[in-house]
């Protein structure tokens, strides 16, 4: 028995990652910032694209649904925009205020010494002031976003610059025999390519890693991958996600192992490279 107890001292913590989404993952999609986005790539479309508004509801279904995000979906269908317009555009104008500081998130992150990362489809700015606005700007060691996964401009060359654009509402409503979806250059959540990418650049284990995401489709490509899932924003579980928190609030009642196993391998990690401020990575 003695020699049991000494052997679960020194036997290294399950989990040595945690990974999580930031938009309606760490502060509820009640807070009304995701429907003002959607507001604003919607508006980006019009008038900046010059896509007619009775079409933009049918095409950013589509494009969402098919590509991840809508910004990847339509570089796909063949528009070129430069990126960091488009999310000044989409982002710029958030109503960022009705995000609070979240001190029971900050207390139960900071008290949970394994290392974690932000995995967010959204750039740099984006991820930036989210964090600051919930006062959670220093809780983790680093952060995953769009410029991560896509650290190339736009390529405007001529030679892959499309002349047409794709009609994806056309091709879904008289669908025809052996034409494809064109493919997206932007890599982004949900697709497994994108997220082992991701894992690698920054040097995540997925078998050691809790994934956190109230998307159903990146908990599914999550598990895939080998993450250990956890959907976020509902408590019913859905297949492919080990388990499923109403709150983020909440995840110290559904794992109180991941804090005392924490403690135990404190000095083990603090001996590691963990930094104080949130960086992303690149
Ligand atoms: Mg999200």
């Amino acid at each position: 028995m003695e020699y049991e107890d000494r052997f679960r001292q020194v036997q290294r913590p399950k989990y040595d990652c945690l990974l999580f989404d930031l938009d309606d993952t760490l502060y509820p999609l009640s807070s009304g910032v995701a429907s003002e986005c959607l507001k604003n790539i919607g508006d980006y479309m019009v008038e900046r694209l010059g896509i007619e508004e009775r079409k933009i509801s049918d095409l950013c279904n589509l494009l969402y649904k098919n590509y991840g995000t809508t910004m990847a979906g339509l570089r796909a269908i063949g528009y070129e925009f430069d990126y960091n317009d488009y999310h000044s555009f989409v982002h710029g104008r958030l109503p960022y205020g009705k995000l609070k500081p979240d001190p029971v998130l900050r207390h139960l992150l900071l008290s949970l010494p394994i290392r974690k990362v932000i995995f967010t489809n959204a750039d740099e700015v984006h991820a930036a002031k989210v964090l600051r606005r919930l006062g959670l700007e220093d809780c983790f060691q680093g952060i995953i976003c769009f410029e991560t996964l896509n650290p190339l401009p736009a390529s405007s060359s001529d030679q892959e610059r499309k002349t047409e654009v794709f009609d994806i509402v056309g091709h879904f409503s008289h669908p025809t025999d052996g034409v494809e979806l064109p493919k997206t250059p932007v890599l982004c959540k949900p697709s497994v390519d994108a997220m082992e990418h991701a894992l690698r650049v920054a040097g995540i284990d997925p078998q050691r890693t809790m994934f956190f995401d109230d998307s159903v489709r990146n908990i599914q490509s999550g598990k895939h991958i080998g993450l250990h899932t956890i959907l976020v924003g509902t408590s019913r579980r859905i297949k492919g996600a080990d388990h499923a928190l109403e709150s983020i609030h909440n995840m110290k009642e559904a794992f109180p192992e991941l804090w005392e196993e924490g403690e135990k391998s404190e000095l083990v990690l603090h001996s590691g490279k963990i930094g104080l401020e949130t960086s992303a990575i690149a």
